[in-house]
């Protein structure tokens, strides 16, 4: 079915007790233009891109206007923020307008509008987001799902000249977000830690009836639910090693209770490999470094756990839950290696290997996404002879060596190396959102030229595909790149 304009919205979230949320309206902003629009996200929806040009949709999607039938509002939660409780967060800058059935029939999706003014749960800050980070989330959002990464969705940025103050003053943007669903593990948090399991009880229900109704079948449907939502965060964090994705705030209020990537700020992807990379400049301490993000993950399940705890019954069944992390996460992460090395066989010396390269790598400071696409060029009878690969590596006999092994490992499985390379190139894509592709269209669209936000997207819709018009983006970051900082400012 396709959408007339304007879209029926409903709301479920309103379902919940009024405890979880507060009603309220966006807060407008003067002159909205278009930055950005997804045509795919809007096809889940069954929206034409087209019709998001329209002054309707702008002021829809800047929360200028607000259809009569829509009841907004802001969403309360907690959560750990860098292993430390927080307290009460909330919504701070985001505003739920309610939900819209999905164009092919399954399900349907929340639209939130992020960026769209003070709500009660703002603390210090303005309710507003900078046309920089919103530009990076939107971005980073499309380019995920087309690396087949679970994550919320962004339709679109709206953007207007007031000023919003950060380091520097900038101006605001609107990104419409989309997903089945934004609760949190810091949802969950939230009651356990007010002592309200009436509403703990009445969340997890929501949840399980909304999104897992399939675990109502089982004995205790809240030990389901954490083992389900435990099993995802697992896989998700495989998915993200297997890119070099860094998320940079896995604090509990930024997981989703979905396992989608949720809340994209200081993230980056892995450029001259480091496992200790920390791509969040706030972060000294590393908590949320590219090597840790797996015990991260796992650690905000425990707290999810504890939270879940009343519900669950005994400490042993959180556990029992909770036990499935680390085999969830090995396992899909071993799977996603061998993929992406082109191994179709599992050997139980696998991980050494993906050890050993790992290592190399590190020594060899060698571009992540550079390297696994051009692996694929490897011939199983000269495996050092794949110059592009071979002088990403300072130190070429380390390379030379971990080749050989590898070559001995292709020719085990008779691979064959056109086969290989034409798998290979379908899971490790030839073009990430590097820091410095998006600063390059964030600094044209802080001058008004947007079209470089629309061929970054373009380009990052098809990362697996050849696309020798746009070479240039698959390419090492220049110097310059160098200096940049992402922080949480946003
Ligand atoms: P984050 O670490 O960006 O996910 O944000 C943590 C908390 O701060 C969330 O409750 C956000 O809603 C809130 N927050 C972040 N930036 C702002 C802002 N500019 N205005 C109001 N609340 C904000
Ligand atoms: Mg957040
Ligand atoms: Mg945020």
């Amino acid at each position: 079915p396709r959408h007339a304009d304007p879209l029926t919205f409903s709301n479920g979230f309103t379902t919940l007790p009024p405890a979880h949320y507060t009603r309220l309206m966006p807060t407008p902003l003067p002159e909205p233009y278009l930055v950005a629009a997804s045509a795919r996200a809007a096809a889940l929806i069954g929206m034409d891109v087209t019709s998001l040009q329209t002054d309707a949709s702008l002021a829809l999607f800047t929360g200028n206007v607000v259809p009569e039938q829509v009841t907004p509002l802001a969403a309360v939660y907690s959560g750990h923020q860098f292993g430390v409780w927080a307290g009460q967060l909330g919504d701070g800058r985001a505003i739920l307008l309610g939900d819209v059935a999905a164009a092919n029939g399954e399900g349907r999706y929340e639209l939130q509008l992020k960026g769209a003014g003070l709500t009660p749960y703002s603390r210090m800050g303005d309710g507003r987001a900078v046309l920089r980070s919103s530009i990076r989330e939107f971005l980073c959002s499309e380019a995920m799902t087309a690396l087949g990464i679970p994550t919320t969705r962004a339709l679109c940025i709206t953007g207007s000249d007031q000023l919003v103050l950060r380091e520097q003053p900038e101006t605001a943007a609107v990104v419409t977000r989309m997903a089945p669903s934004f609760v949190r593990f810091g949802s969950f948090e939230h009651w356990f830690y007010n002592q309200k399991h009436d509403e703990l009880k009445t969340l997890a229900d929501y949840v399980i009836d909304q999104f897992y109704p399939s675990l109502r079948e089982t004995g205790n449907p809240y030990k389901a639910l954490l083992t389900e939502v435990t099993v995802r965060t697992a896989r998700l964090m495989a998915h993200w090693q297997a890119v070099g994705f860094m998320h940079g705030v896995m604090n509990t209020d930024n997981m989703s209770i979905l396992g989608l990537t949720l809340d994209y700020g200081p993230f980056g992807f892995m450029e001259a490999f480091d496992p200790h990379h920390i791509c969040n400049h706030t972060d000294q301490q590393g908590r949320y470094s590219y090597a840790r993000q797996p015990q991260i993950g796992e650690w905000n399940c425990y707290a999810l756990g504890q939270a879940m705890l009343p519900l669950i019954g005994t400490i042993e069944d959180v556990q029992s839950a909770l036990r499935i992390y680390k085999p969830a996460f090995g396992e899909h992460f071993v799977d996603l290696m061998r993929e992406k090395v082109g191994l179709q066989t599992r050997q139980p010396e696998d991980t050494g290997l993906f050890d050993h390269l790992f290592g190399i790598m590190q020594d060899s400071h060698v571009d992540f996404t550079l390297f696994f696409r051009k692996l694929s060029d490897l011939k199983i009878a000269n495996p050092t002879g794949v110059e592009a690969v071979r002088d990403l590596f300072l130190d070429r006999p380390a390379f030379d060596e971990w080749a050989l092994q590898y070559a001995a490992r292709l020719q085990a499985e008779s691979s064959d190396d056109t086969l290989r390379k034409l798998a290979m190139d379908a899971v490790n894509p030839k073009y990430v959102l590097r820091n410095y592709l998006a600063q390059t269209a964030i600094e044209k669209a802080q001058n008004k030229d947007f079209s470089e936000v629309a061929k970054l997207l373009s380009i990052l819709e098809r990362p697996f595909d050849e696309q020798p018009e746009n070479e240039q983006y698959a390419d090492l970051p220049p110097d310059w790149a160098n200096d940049l900082e992402v922080s949480c400012s946003s």
